[in-house]
């Protein structure tokens, strides 16, 4: 998991048609209503898809997995908007469905099958329970890539994260980062990258040209391997120790 920088201002249809879901949301709990319908359309709207996933390289938030080589991936909310796991009769963050800061790109795995409506805080006291209430008051258990550096939380030995934090624990719980098929994938990026180590430690003194331009090929991609658009890329950071 890496940073995520997204732009600051949210697409078009989040500031109008989302506000406007949002305000009447807003005054269906006021009026004594826990029962939300949710615009689709309107979190996950091309735009918002295309703008996250251009912040993100095409990456899920969370597993840095590639995610339209295989599915169509999911507008995510960090806090869940239609109901909390732990908690019994929240009605979920209601009032962020369509709030920029909330929306993240993820992979199906992630989001569905792990993640869903699981929300822990440090202080469940004072977690939000509508409009009214300051998230900021709530301190998460789930590391937000949208808004600080997963690094400090998680790090990686050979392809399994480790929590550096009580964050990082609960999030590699949580969204199930060390699942089987995730640390085979991860696994198999580093063969790669080992592959590629061998080849510059055999042919480093070599004279021959050919051999010398496969070197500077293999140099090329190990330093490709660790930007942002990389999959995997936290891992590969830790791998090579930069
Ligand atoms: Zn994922």
């Amino acid at each position: 998991m890496i940073k995520i920088e997204k732009p600051s201002k949210p697409p078009k249809i989040l500031i109008g048609k989302g506000a406007k879901e949002n305000e009447e949301n807003c005054a269906t709990y006021d009026s004594g209503q826990r029962k939300f319908e949710f615009q689709k359309k309107i979190y996950g709207a091309q735009s918002v898809k295309n703008t996250l996933l251009h912040a993100q390289h095409g990456k899920c938030c969370y597993c840095e997995s590639r995610v339209r080589a295989t599915s169509y991936g999911d507008v995510e909310h960090y806090r869940p908007k239609g109901a909390v796991k732990q908690v019994k009769n929240h009605p979920g963050y209601y009032w962020l469905a369509y709030d920029w800061n909330n929306l993240l790109f993820s992979c199906e795995a992630c989001n569905r099958s792990h993640k869903g409506t699981l929300f822990p805080l440090k202080n469940p006291g004072a977690r939000a329970r509508s409009h009214h209430d300051d998230i900021d008051d709530e301190q998460p258990l789930f590391v937000n890539p949208g808004v600080e550096d997963p690094r400090k939380h998680i790090r990686f030995q050979g392809e399994s994260p480790v929590p550096r934090t009580k964050v990082g624990r609960k999030t590699i719980e949580g969204i199930g980062l060390r699942r089987e098929d995730l640390e085979d994938r991860r696994r198999e990026r580093l063969q790669v990258l080992r592959a590629l180590q061998d080849i510059i430690e055999i042919g480093k003194d070599s004279t021959d040209s050919k051999v010398k331009e496969k070197v500077r090929e293999a140099q090329e991609h190990l330093a490709a391997s660790i930007r942002p658009n990389a999959e995997y890329s936290s891992m590969v950071q830790d791998f090579l120790g930069t």
